[in-house]
């Protein structure tokens, strides 16, 4: 067995180690629940409690946590010894079966939007057997859910399971209309690419604002940047491809399937994109992913920066969605088949997710908002703020033909006859290398890549599955009961490309054009997060989630709040730091500088009466002038800090952010580049972007 096989998933309490470790009826019965979803018999997990405490321990575990993912966006643990003191004051390692299906970590001070009130503010957590308990740094990770005494979602996982039970339910209906009756489960798949860039941590050390935010708040454009394109999967750096080896090794310990790796855009931007699994998992890994990049960084002092735009002036980071809709160990529903204009299904599927992003548009949008992804959208270095969908032209020729009532064949020929190319084969290359849209077709997936680098996918792929499982609700309801068939189906399909086929754009997405076009067409611009997140709770969108028992109204609730409220506190600590690094590190770095410069002259003077201080002087002034007015500006940003302190409301508050605050930090920063422009190197109290784009 090679070195990778053998390594990959030793860390992972997966299907092997249980068929090995497991009695026979144990993991009959665990299958089941983990297959099937029937609920586990507490004998059962009595056993299945000790065999994984066995497990953990020879795998160097000491402590077990019940991994959960809290509205934060990342994950949390609590860890507990297995210890239990026996009566002559010895220990023994003991974990039992109650402890491995519920837990009450004592996690009120997490965001719940109001949904536990504080008598009750514990919330417990509960199993996920669908996703593998795992051994990291010691110890025994178990994946669950968080959730309130009186049943509310306190995370991201539980309304994830519940849109893969819907849209698993719902994709059934639509196979057996088509004739498969022995379909069981169906399930989303995603493959999540992730980017991220590598700094060195002796100069991160030095920078507050990547300390505190995560990105840089000042930092003037080095004499090169991306101009380029010499980075984009260029040669790695020795001490890049050391640590991507063993991040590599460190996620397939963990079963997660890195796959590939190589230079992103930017310069020190990177990106690792893993083989896809079903949704659930691929988020937890995901999860994994961005734990163990940062981890493995400090190994290598280096350090992982996730955040969506580290650097003014250069791209920044995203995470593509790679997602389809598949029988669980059988077909891709996603894949079109040689002959995609007569895979009736495929064309079904299709047309369903097409009526669905048109539809809901808003709330694709809102899953991608963050004040950190608002740097990104629309920088033409990311898709825009429209929710688009890239299909291609064959596909589009098809759906043409359908819309038409005319025989694709025939049309393809006379297109042939006038010499437009069309391949006889549908072939993954004629679809998307248009890196523009936010939301493509690839050939046998969609993939949506307006998600921000930080991002849970969760969000996103909760939103996903509801909304086409949504679609295709429908389209089971009136094919179920339509007297012929294909004729109901043709029209169904005519029907919705008519109504939604508006949705599709296969042209340049960062053109200006396509913002004129877009809004011609109707279609929704939230250009910023505080503009899209107020509409969570529209109520066609409280109805969409409420029917389909993903959110409650209070769950949908709480989580718009949550939002808004973290886009203040980002934009409030981001303006803190500023005000920080200008008063006590810039503004004062600069005056010793104009000081030197004053001296300077001055010696000079009173050495030779005649000559010329041109430099020391017009610097001098130019400096002083600046560093008033950056003076004054960390005062007016103070005062709208403080200003905001008063408005409660908080999408007022959040708007009063993006309104006031932004704008002056803005300000404020130009104001600091320009000053570093004309400052000494040595003066400048933190290392500039050369050194940390250009340092690894
Ligand atoms: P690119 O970088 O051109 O976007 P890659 O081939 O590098 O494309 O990445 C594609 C991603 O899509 C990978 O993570 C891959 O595992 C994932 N993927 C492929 N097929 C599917 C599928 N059926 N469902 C979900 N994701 C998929
Ligand atoms: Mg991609």
């Amino acid at each position: 067995m090679g070195y990778v096989s053998e390594i990959f998933g030793s860390y992972v309490f997966n299907n092997t180690v249980m068929r090995e470790r497991l009695p026979k009826e144990t993991y009959k019965a665990l299958k089941k629940t983990v297959d099937e979803g029937i609920p586990l018999d507490i004998h059962v997990a009595n056993i299945v409690a000790n065999a994984m405490k066995d497990w953990a321990i020879e795998k160097g575990a000491t402590h077990f946590t019940h991994w959960f993912q809290p509205m934060t966006g990342i994950t949390a643990e609590k860890h507990d010894s297995f210890i239990s003191a026996t009566d002559d004051a010895h220990v023994i390692m003991e974990f039992s079966g109650k402890e491995l299906i519920k837990g009450e970590p004592d996690a009120s001070s997490f965001p719940s939007g109001g949904l536990r009130a504080t008598f009750e503010a514990r919330g417990y957590t509960a199993w996920d057997p669908t996703s593998y308990a795992f051994v990291k740094d010691n110890s025994l990770f178990i994946p669950t859910v968080f959730c309130s005494y009186s049943g509310e979602a306190l995370d991201k996982k539980t309304p994830l399971l519940r849109s893969m039970e819907l849209i698993n339910t719902q994709t059934l209906r639509i196979l057996k209309l088509f004739g498969d009756t022995t379909a069981k489960r169906v399930v989303t798949t995603v493959g999540a690419e992730q980017e991220y860039f590598l700094v060195d941590k002796k100069y991160y050390d030095q920078r507050k604002d990547l300390i505190f935010t995560g990105r840089t708040l000042f930092g003037a454009m080095p004499p090169k940047g991306q101009d380029l394109d010499d980075h984009y999967f260029g040669a790695i750096k020795t001490r890049v491809s050391e640590y991507m080896k063993d991040l590599d090794e460190e996620l397939w310990k963990l079963g997660v399937f890195s796959k590939t790796k190589h230079n992103e855009a930017a310069p020190a931007q990177h990106e690792m994109a893993p083989i896809f699994e079903t949704t659930n998992t691929a988020t937890d890994h995901n999860q994994l992913t961005m734990m163990t990049m940062k981890k493995v960084a400090e190994k290598h002092d280096l350090v992982c920066l996730l955040h969506e735009k580290p650097f003014s002036g250069i791209n920044g980071s995203g995470k593509h969605n790679n997602w389809s809709l598949t029988v669980k160990d059988g077909q891709n529903l996603l894949n079109p088949g040689k002959n995609p204009h007569e895979n009736k299904l495929f064309l079904l599927i299709l047309v369903a997710v097409m009526k669905a992003v048109d539809e809901y548009q808003d709330l694709l949008r809102i899953s991608v908002s963050s004040a950190g992804n608002d740097h990104r959208l629309g920088g033409y270095e990311a898709p825009p703020a429209i929710i688009s969908m890239f299909l291609g032209d064959e596909l589009c020729d098809i759906l043409q033909s359908i819309e038409d009532g005319t025989d694709y064949e025939k049309r393809k020929k006379e297109k042939l006859e006038v010499g437009v190319d069309v391949l006889t084969n549908f072939s993954k290359d004629t679809t998307d290398r248009n890196r523009t849209s936010p939301f493509a077709f690839t050939g046998n997936k969609f993939e949506f890549r307006s998600l921000g680098s930080s991002f849970s996918i969760a969000g996103p792929n909760i939103i996903l599955n509801t909304i086409v499982a949504d679609a295709l609700e429908e389209f089971a309801d009136k094919l179920e009961g339509a007297k012929n068939f294909d004729t109901s189906l043709n029209k169904l399909m005519r029907d919705t490309i008519k109504k939604h086929k508006r949705i599709i754009f296969n042209g340049n997405n960062y053109s200006n054009e396509w913002v004129e076009e877009a809004e011609k067409r109707g279609l929704l611009n939230f250009k910023t997060a505080v503009d899209a997140l107020p509409h969570y709770t529209d109520k066609k969108n409280v109805d969409l989630f409420t029917k389909h028992h993903i959110y409650t109204k209070s769950e949908l609730s709480s989580r718009q709040d949550i939002l808004i409220e973290n886009y203040s506190k980002v934009i409030n600590i981001e303006a803190k730091t500023m005000v920080d690094m200008a008063r006590k590190d810039i503004i004062p770095a600069v005056s010793g500088y104009i000081l030197n410069l004053c001296d300077a002259l001055n010696s000079k003077k009173a050495a030779f009466k005649t000559i010329s201080s041109k430099y020391e002087e017009e610097t001098a002034l130019k400096l002083s002038k600046l560093n008033d007015e950056c003076f004054e500006t960390v005062i007016m940003l103070e005062n709208a800090l403080e200003e905001a302190k008063n408005i409660t409301d908080i999408l007022e508050n959040a708007r009063f952010c993006q309104n006031t605050i932004v704008p002056v930090m803005n300000k404020l920063r130009s104001i600091a580049d320009e000053m570093e422009i004309h400052t000494a190197e040595k003066y400048w109290p933190f290392p500039t972007y050369d050194k940390l784009l250009f340092g690894v």
